[in-house]
């Protein structure tokens, strides 16, 4: 399905932007399920792949939402069919719980139906505090079986029955003791059920609305008394679509097909009836199976029906936002906290909605100068006029001064200049080699190069393979041979793991995206000593590290360390352009013949005379000085915030992380957070916060940037405590 999105300027955006914080369900958490494990027919695990990679969220936004796709949970491999339920059920209660408890809107994508229970145990028990938990429940089925009635045992059957408390105990305990009361539930759209069944429901009192009264009555009519029962004495309710509830030709990819449903358009109209009502916190879609979906009809009536249970504006021809461009035209390797920035000055940034943030990221600590520079644009605008890329066929005028500068400052003789961190990282491992090979004496294609567990040297193919990270690697082998790793910070691995092969032992002086972890303090000072011995260069990745950031021109220099080789990027653009290199000894870098190595853009007299400026200003301003001291000051803060879901404050001058106790809340999730409070930051490794503003920042912003960020706790633990 394709979508005319009508290019204009961002401007035209502005007043749907503004709209959508003032939507009701301005924080759509999307959670998905994909589990079949309840079902005799499994198919319905793939629906939340199929639907992510739908329309979905384009069309969401095209309406006025940022909805974020939160997380995926698969039922667990191998285990029996009622265990998987119950796990994932477990996990989705906990998710859901935990997004609802602090305001956000879970819509669950399942699954087969069965992980209602966990979805709607985790909603109840994140309201529970202000009262009882409504719910319109609209199926083809009454799914109110018990063990015992049940023909075909399948646990999607029962979902119902468990949230009121009835049938396998074990499930009745995943779904909170049964959290639903029957008088505020109402079933809608019934026609093919178990006497037992209708029996239970009866018996226990919920209202039932079968496709006969529909018929009769009309679902506007029906579903104006679903909404006065759900919300009759509650505090919430909840909406739960199996999409079998739909005519089978309007919907033929669901589990159980069963003719006679409700039409698309007639459910659409009803629950935009009921979407504005503050009191709806979630809703769930399940039981899609794209397998029987062959023309994508089903997928279209689902982006339908969580359209209108959102209650988003039919966005017609409107332009589109910038996230909206974003997701439908981008590669979606990347998952953006939801704010569009448009402008930077110093330590802050500016939103599409003139909103101001401080800027506690850096572009990943490439903006140490602060954004747009004076000094810095002046020289990026001259250098422009002047002259730019004339490839390194011929010499140009910077480049030279910028070898000797980088020199001067790193005590190393000799540059090999390129472009992105990643590149100037796969130039030291080519140098290496080929010094370990007519240098060391290294038999051809036998070298060795060790890195760290935890590392991060960037993305190549190369560079992936060296890496502990199982995502980074997942789906992208064969990787080249020749590394080995072995874990950080421990000298005595070094040692053990040199071989007559070693080359090389690449390190960062600090493990950045690992998370800030900081080795022991003379890890380096020994490191370099083994490497000595053995004849095995020590190269230092100061891609993050490097310039200034922890306080010292270079990180190494804390241990007093001079590498065989550094690598440099980030901050060698000044945050205006892809500038990095790789440094080296002079015996070592003259390896390198014509021919050996190259780049297009490496060397480039724009970048030269930027990173030039670049090296200029962070000296001339005191940069790595005042990273120290600031640094000092905003650990001291940080320290002192008196929270218990910080587990540890670490790091180095302006490079820190803020390490939460794992589960209560997720780093993303206080991230979020601060981006409310104007301030920006990112996440890594789950449960760490990184602090790495400009080295211009001053204590002012310091002060703030900690006050929002106690306050963002202070709110985490209320939420929590609520939820408990
Ligand atoms: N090395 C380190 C230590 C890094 O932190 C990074 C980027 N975070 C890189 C290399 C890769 O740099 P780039 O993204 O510019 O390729």
């Amino acid at each position: 399905m394709s979508i005319d999105i009508k290019l204009r300027p961002t401007r035209a955006a502005r007043p749907r932007t503004e709209s959508r914080r003032a939507h009701p369900r301005h924080d759509v958490r999307i959670v998905a399920a994909a589990s079949g494990s309840g079902a005799a027919d499994p198919g319905c695990a793939a629906g939340p792949e199929a639907l992510r990679r739908s329309d979905l969220l384009t069309r969401l936004w095209r309406g006025g939402l940022e909805p974020v796709w939160d997380a995926t949970l698969p039922a667990p491999e191998g285990s029996d069919a009622a265990d998987a339920v119950r796990a994932l059920c477990q996990a989705l209660s906990q998710r859901v719980r935990m997004l609802a408890a602090r305001g956000a809107f879970p819509l669950v994508l399942g699954g087969d139906h069965s992980c209602a229970i966990g979805t709607w145990s985790g909603v109840a028990s994140a309201v529970g505090a202000r009262g009882s938990l409504g719910l319109i429940w609209i199926d083809a089925h009454m799914d109110a079986h018990v063990p015992g009635t049940s023909p075909s045992s399948a646990l999607h059957g029962m979902p119902l029955a468990c949230l009121l408390g009835e049938g396998d105990p074990d499930l009745v305990a995943v779904a909170g003791g049964g959290v639903l009361s029957a008088r505020n539930v109402c079933l809608i759209g019934v026609r093919s059920f178990e006497p037992e069944e209708a029996v239970l429901l009866s018996k226990l009192g919920v209202r039932v609305v079968t496709m006969d009264e529909v018929a009769r009555r009309g679902l506007d009519e029906i579903m104006r008394e679903a909404h006065t029962i759900a919300t009759e004495g509650t505090c919430a309710f909840g909406v739960t679509i199996d999409v079998d509830a739909l005519e089978p030709q309007e919907a033929p990819g669901v589990g159980t097909p069963v003719p006679g449903g409700l039409t698309c358009a007639a459910l659409e109209q009803a629950l935009r009836a009921i979407a504005a009502d503050p009191k709806l916190v979630a809703a769930e879609i399940a039981e899609y199976n794209p397998q029987r979906d062959e023309d994508g009809r089903t997928l279209d009536a689902i982006v339908r029906l969580a359209t209108a249970i959102l209650g988003t504006e039919d966005a017609g021809n409107e332009p589109a936002s910038a996230a909206q461009l974003e997701w439908q035209y981008g590669a979606h390797n990347y998952d953006p906290l939801p704010v569009t920035l448009v402008r930077g000055q110093g330590v802050y940034l500016w939103d599409d909605e003139g909103r101001r943030y401080l800027d506690m990221m850096s572009a990943y600590s490439a903006v140490s100068h602060g954004h747009c520079h004076p000094a810095l644009t002046r020289v990026l605008c001259d250098q422009a006029m002047t002259l730019n890329v004339t490839s390194r066929a011929y010499r140009n005028d910077r480049l030279p001064l910028l070898f000797q500068r980088l020199c001067e400052v790193t005590g190393q003789e000799a540059v090999l200049p390129a472009n992105t961190g990643l590149e100037a990282v796969e130039a030291a491992l080519k140098v290496a080699r080929k010094w370990g090979t007519k240098v060391k004496g290294v038999p051809q294609d036998e070298v060795e190069i060790i890195a760290c567990d935890g590392n991060f040297h960037g993305r190549s193919i190369a560079i992936v393979g060296m890496s502990s990270e199982a995502q980074y690697r997942d789906g992208f082998g064969p990787f080249p041979a020749g590394f080995r790793r072995i874990p950080f910070g421990d000298a005595h691995a070094l040692e053990r793991a040199i071989t007559r092969n070693t080359v090389a032992f690449l390190v960062e002086p600090i493990q950045g995206e690992g998370g800030i972890i900081v080795p022991p303090s003379d890890y380096l000072a020994r490191c370099a000593e083994i490497c000595r011995r053995h004849n095995v260069l020590l190269i230092c990745d100061e891609v993050q590290t490097g310039l200034g950031r922890t306080g010292r021109m270079l990180a190494s220099e804390h241990d007093g360390v001079r590498p065989d080789g550094v690598i440099l990027g980030k901050a060698l653009g000044g945050g205006l352009l892809p500038v990095s290199a790789f440094l080296a000894r002079r015996d070592v870098m003259d390896v390198m013949r014509p021919g050996d190595h190259g780049s297009t853009f490496g060397g480039n007299a724009l970048a030269a005379a930027v990173a030039l400026k670049a090296i200029d200003v962070l000296i001339e301003e005191q940069l790595p000085e005042r990273a120290r001291d600031m640094g000092d000051y905003f650990m001291r803060q940080l320290r002192a915030i008196p929270s218990p879901l910080i587990r540890e404050v670490r790091g180095r001058g302006l490079l820190i992380g803020v390490e939460l106790e794992r589960g209560p809340v997720s780093a993303r999730q206080v991230c979020e957070g601060l981006l409310q409070h104007g301030v920006l930051t990112k996440d890594t490794h789950h449960t760490v916060l990184r602090f790495a503003p400009p080295l211009i920042v001053s204590r002012a912003q310091i002060d703030e940037a900690v006050a929002a960020l106690r306050a963002v706790l202070a709110d985490s633990g209320t939420d929590l405590r609520n939820a408990a």
